[in-house]
C-alpha cells in the first residue's frame, strides 16, 4: 500500500524522530558567508566565544602585547573597519599587536579574538597588506574554522563529552596547540581567503594588493623567518587563484 505523506499518514514515532535529528543537525550544519561552503560543527557559537576567549588569554599571557604606537594604531584601524563590514559583527572582537619581529605572522581564535606579530608588519608594507592578512584571519572565524579542526582532529565523541564536562581548560589549551601546530586544511584556507578578500573590498581596501602581499610573504619564507605551522598558508595556491 501507498503512503500519502500529504495526509500526514506517517506513524507518529517516525515524524517524532525525524523532528529529533532535524533539531540535532541544524546547529552542527553551518554555511560559510561569501563562499556558501557547508560543514560539520557541533559547537554552538557561544562556545566558540567561550572557548577563545579562554585561548586567547592563555596565549597572551605568555606574550608581549605593543600598548601603543604607529603600528598598534593601524592594526586596530584596520580591525574596525574589517569588522564593520563582517558577516557576524556580534563576536567580542579584539586585536592585539604582539612583539615578536621573528614571527612572520598572525592568528585568530574562535569566537573573534586575533593576534598580529610585528614580524608581519614589514612584509605588509602598509595598511592594505595588512587588511590582506586580518581579512583572512576573520574568515577563519566567521566561517568557525577553529571548532571545526577540533572536531575533526579530537573526534565528536571527545569533543562532546569535554564540552558535557565543561572542561573549558583542557578545551582551550588543545585548542592553542592546535592553532600553533596544526595547518588548516586547503579548503579552509582558500575559504578564509575568498571570505577576506570579499570583506577587504567591502571595507574599502583594494584586494588586487593581494597578490603583491602573498609575493613578499612567499619571498620572506625563504628568508628563514620563522613561521608557525599552524599558520602556514599554501601561498603559491593563493597568488595563482587571485591571477
Ligand atoms: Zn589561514
Amino acid at each position: 500500500m501507498e503512503q500519502d505523506v500529504s495526509t500526514g499518514s506517517y506513524p507518529k514515532w517516525w515524524r517524532f524522530l525525524w523532528a529529533c535529528a532535524l533539531a540535532l543537525c541544524t546547529p552542527a550544519c553551518l554555511t560559510s558567508p561569501v563562499t556558501g561552503r557547508t560543514s560539520f560543527n557541533p559547537f554552538p557559537k557561544s562556545e566558540d566565544v567561550k572557548l577563545g576567549t579562554e585561548a586567547y588569554d592563555q596565549v597572551l599571557a605568555e606574550a608581549k602585547v605593543v600598548p601603543s604606537g604607529p603600528g598598534h594604531d593601524m592594526v586596530a584601524r584596520a580591525m574596525k573597519r574589517l569588522v564593520a563590514v563582517c558577516d557576524d559583527k556580534s563576536y567580542p572582537w579584539e586585536v592585539n599587536l604582539l612583539q615578536d619581529d621573528q614571527t612572520v605572522n598572525a592568528f585568530a581564535l574562535p569566537g573573534g579574538k586575533m593576534a598580529v606579530y610585528t614580524g608581519i608588519l614589514p612584509v605588509c608594507k602598509n595598511e592594505t597588506g595588512l587588511a590582506v592578512v586580518m581579512g583572512h584571519e576573520i574568515g577563519h572565524v566567521v566561517a568557525r574554522h577553529g571548532t571545526q579542526r577540533m572536531t575533526t582532529t579530537l573526534g565528536m565523541n571527545v569533543v562532546m563529552q569535554l564540552l558535557n564536562l565543561g572542561d573549558y581548560t583542557q578545551l582551550a589549551t588543545t585548542l592553542v596547540d592546535l592553532t600553533f601546530n596544526l595547518p588548516f586544511g586547503r579548503t579552509q584556507e582558500s575559504d578564509a581567503d575568498a571570505i577576506g578578500l570579499h570583506y577587504m573590498a567591502l571595507a574599502g581596501y583594494d584586494p588586487r594588493e593581494a597578490i603583491a602581499f602573498w609575493k613578499r610573504m612567499e619571498e620572506s619564507s625563504g628568508s628563514g623567518a620563522r613561521r608557525a605551522a599552524g599558520m602556514l598558508h599554501p601561498m603559491k595556491a593563493a597568488i595563482r587563484k587571485l591571477r
